[in-house]
């Protein structure tokens, strides 16, 4: 039968994986393998995708996946299970390598999406990169330095991954920074309480052989869970020393940094090379390739022969580019494609998934000797949660109101700190306007810099509450759950549930979103959320709408509000749907998200994920913005004209149009004030520019002072308003 077919409740044992390519991989690497039990957890809110539990692990997947792994019911299986002499060892004779004289550790941080990286990273560096409880929230390499007992170290957080391959671009991204970058040592983080999965991408790394640590994160869960493990003695049958740590609260990080340094200048006693040894059939074909690999330079500097012969066998897209252009390429072809069919007629497998299965057994041989007791299926709280929030009845009611609570305080709560903003620009300026004497510089400061960036500064509080939300959404796990039960109805619009996330994050800045979009793993899905998230509309269109809002429809302004954002996604929504049909056809890209059990964020590090924003939003305000209102103020000052300057017959024509009730209670020297800011504006150089423009807006009957304000918000969306506030 299929796993589609299994009921809430149900546990399966998996037969067999039907399906190639990309999806094929991938669910292998998610832990869909041979032999493997799996329990039918719960439906997503539609029916779709469906929850199952693997190896003390949740991961979604859809039914039209699910439907390409075969599976027995568990009575029905006669266990037979993977022996954990799989595990044999070898000593590295090349692997002396003399000491090195400069003490500078090149370090790289590696380990599956969510394990902790950027956690640990942000302690041993003093960075604050976010962090966030999904898959998929550092996007590129982030460096920094530290010093430990003499050594500097040069760390790299690079993103997450499952495995070293050539699947998603976070794998290609590894993948090529280990080639160029050969960094010193590498710290593969895993975490503590879902070792089997994190071993997978362990036993890559062991098959590269590169200098290695094992940091086993998250121990305070492990811990909680009962379940005792002998890390010490693992590193020892791994080759790999494992140091436990707490990346949240910093236990351990010290000896993880004594670790690195032992194991870099070879003084650790666990580090030796062991092979993650297969089945001799594919062990053969391994050392067939391996052997060819050796006697040529040219290839062998880029990965261990090892590792080039397992994923030539693999038939990886990234190695096959490494070895395409050398001259015995078609000779190693010709091995590979024999032994590959040798292997398949042996094994009755393809050889990718026989090499997974391989693995897995070999993790788990490693585990059974030294763990005891099993992780707890799923931490109760997370189940209760989930048990609401993926629900088919809570589950978008209360996302709406999570949704709604969300704007509800960013506004409403905002509006008060906003109001003293507002007040200590209004006593700064009253206090200029008093104090200082008349003249270009007075007028500098108050209409062009307080005008300027005090227009905008004022949002300063709306923009912290909703980044303040969205990193406890992210940080929490809620973000993923969201994503699981928003995945049917994105799939209408030809998306993923996980391109929910950057359209969510879209809110707060459409950057960070537009990156995010790397957690997609299909090129088409990803490149159409880059292409709709700059319709969502981010924090920096708040004061415009705001503006807008409250300018023009100071009665119905909340529904407009609304309306605005709402059609912001109605055309998004549009924009992807037009562009599956019409631009990128079919996706057949697999839905496989794990589902994180709940962490309560702490306050720190939302408040600091809050602080960063606000540090960015207070660096635009002194820099790009305070540039643009300078630039803009100027642009309108000169050429600069006094009352004596204007020209007798302007004067007397503006008077004549003037309307009797206008000018009615006005004293001359305030007519003639008016009059001359009018004239100022329209005669000075951004007058002009503005009148030159105007045909191209008049259709939409904007004037001359809108109009350059839309060309100065192509810096940043805040300018219009701060534009606006020095020419109006
Ligand atoms: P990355 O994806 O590997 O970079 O992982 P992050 O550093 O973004 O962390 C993922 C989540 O795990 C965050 O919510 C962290 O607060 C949390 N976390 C990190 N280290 C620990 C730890 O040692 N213990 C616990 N309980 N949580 C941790
Ligand atoms: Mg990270």
């Amino acid at each position: 039968m299929r796993l589609s077919e299994l009921k809430p409740g149900e546990t399966g044992v998996i037969t067999k994986i039907l399906g190639h390519g990309a999806f094929r991989k991938r669910v292998m690497e998610m832990g869909f393998v041979r032999c493997r039990e799996v329990r039918v957890v719960l439906n997503a809110p539609l029916h779709d995708p469906v929850k199952y539990a693997l190896m003390d692990y949740e991961v979604s997947l859809r039914r039209a996946e699910a439907d390409l792994i075969e599976v027995d019911l568990l009575e029905n299986w006669e266990a037979s299970h993977v022996s954990a002499d799989a595990l044999t060892e070898e000593h590295d004779k090349e692997a002396s390598r003399e000491l090195r004289k400069d003490k500078i550790i090149n370090v790289a941080l590696i380990g599956n999406p969510n394990c902790g990286k950027t956690s640990l990273f942000n302690r041993v560096s003093g960075a604050h990169e976010h962090v966030g409880n999904y898959a998929g929230v550092t996007v590129g390499a982030k460096a920094g330095t530290l010093k430990h007992k003499g050594y500097r170290m040069n760390i790299v957080d690079l993103p997450g991954t499952y495995s070293l391959s050539a699947y998603s671009p976070e794998e290609l991204y590894v993948m090529r920074y280990l080639r160029e970058e050969t960094p010193d040592v590498i710290i593969n983080v895993v975490v503590a309480s879902n070792l089997e999965r994190n071993l997978y991408l362990t036993t890559g790394l062991i098959d590269m052989n590169r200098s290695m640590v094992i940091d086993l994160n998250m121990f305070d869960e492990l811990k909680r869970s009962g379940v005792s493990l002998d890390y010490s003695n693992l590193g020892k049958m791994l080759g790999v020393p494992v140091v436990p740590t707490i990346a949240a609260t910093g236990y351990g990080v010290d000896n993880l940094l004594d670790t690195v340094i032992e194991v870099y200048e070879m003084k650790n006693p666990d580090t030796r090379h062991i092979h993650v040894k297969m089945n001799p059939e594919i062990e053969s074909a391994v050392n067939k390739l391996k052997d060819e690999f050796k006697n040529d330079l040219s290839v062998a500097h880029q990965f261990s022969p090892r590792f080039l012969a397992i994923k030539f066998l693999e038939k990886d897209p990234e190695i096959e580019d490494i070895l395409k252009h050398n001259p015995n390429y078609e000779i190693w072809k010709q091995i590979r494609d024999d032994e590959n069919e040798r292997i398949h007629k042996e094994l009755h497998e393809d050889v990718s998934s026989a090499i997974a299965a391989e693995k897995y057994g070999f993790i788990q041989g490693a585990l059974k000797e030294n763990m005891e007791g099993s992780v707890a299926k799923e931490e109760k709280s997370t189940k209760i949660i989930d048990a609401f929030v993926t629900n088919k009845l809570f589950g978008f009611p209360l996302f709406l109101i999570v949704m709604w609570l969300m704007f509800w305080a960013t506004f409403q709560i905002g509006s008060y700190p906003m109001e003293w903003i507002e007040r200590l620009v209004a006593w700064i300026s009253g206090l200029v306007s008093k104090t200082m004497a008349d003249g270009p510089f007075k007028d500098l400061l108050l209409d062009g810099i307080i005008g300027g960036v005090g227009g905008v500064i004022v949002f300063l509080p709306n923009i912290l509450i909703l980044y303040a939300f969205i990193s406890f959404m992210e940080d929490s796990g809620y973000m993923a759950r969201v994503a699981f039960i928003m995945d049917k109805l994105m799939h209408r619009m030809g998306l993923h549930g996980k391109s929910f996330i950057p359209l969510v994050m879209g809110f707060g800045c459409n950057v960070p979103a537009i990156m995010s979009t790397r957690i997609i793993e299909s090129k088409s899905s990803r490149l159409i959320t880059i292409l709709i998230n700059p319709f969502i509309s981010c924090s920096a269109r708040i004061p415009i709408y705001v503006l807008l809002v409250g300018a023009f429809f100071p009665d119905y302004g909340a529904w407009v509000f609304v309306s605005l954002y709402t059609l912001g996604i109605a055309i998004a929504v549009l924009t992807a749907k037009l562009m599956r049909k019409f631009w990128f056809k079919a996706d057949e890209t697999p839905f496989v998200m794990e589902l994180p059990p709940y962490r309560m964020p702490t306050m720190k590090a939302t408040i600091r994920n809050m602080w960063s924003k606000a540090e960015q939003y207070l660096r635009k305000m002194g820099g790009l913005i305070l540039v643009a209102s300078i630039i803009i103020w100027a642009l309108s000052y000169f050429p600069h004209y006094e009352t004596e300057d204007l020209p007798k017959e302007y004067v007397a024509a503006t008077l004549a149009e003037m309307p009797a009730d206008q000018t009615e209670g006005m004293s001359q020297s305030q007519i003639e004030k008016s009059m001359l800011t009018e004239y100022q504006q329209s005669n000075s150089i951004l007058g002009k520019i503005g009148q030159f423009v105007e045909p191209v807006v008049r259709p939409m009957e904007l004037g001359w002072k809108s109009c350059v304000s839309l060309i100065a918000g192509s810096a940043a969306k805040e300018v219009v308003v701060s534009t606006l506030g020095v020419l109006f």
